[in-house]
């Protein structure tokens, strides 16, 4: 992992969001292998970045993994 322009992420705790933001963001999934949004995810762990965060987690259908991914916007 040498040639990446990407700063390291930096774990935090999805947990320590507002509890109606962390039903938002469980509930509000995109699943790949199901094709089918809004299954919901289990077990997520947050990262992030300057620019970006995301919320990775587990198909509550399937078991896949999800991956809901927030850019930070720079508007007044
Ligand atoms: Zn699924």
């Amino acid at each position: 992992m040498t040639n990446t322009n990407e700063e390291t992420p930096v774990a935090k705790d999805f947990f320590a969001r507002p509890v109606e933001e962390q039903n938002d963001f469980l509930s509000q999934t995109w699943c790949n292998q199901c094709q089918e949004m809004d299954l919901g995810m289990k077990n997520p762990k947050e990262f992030e970045t300057s620019s970006r965060f995301w919320i990775e987690g587990e198909c509550v259908k399937c078991g896949s993994p999800v991956v809901t991914e927030i850019q930070y916007e720079d508007e007044e």
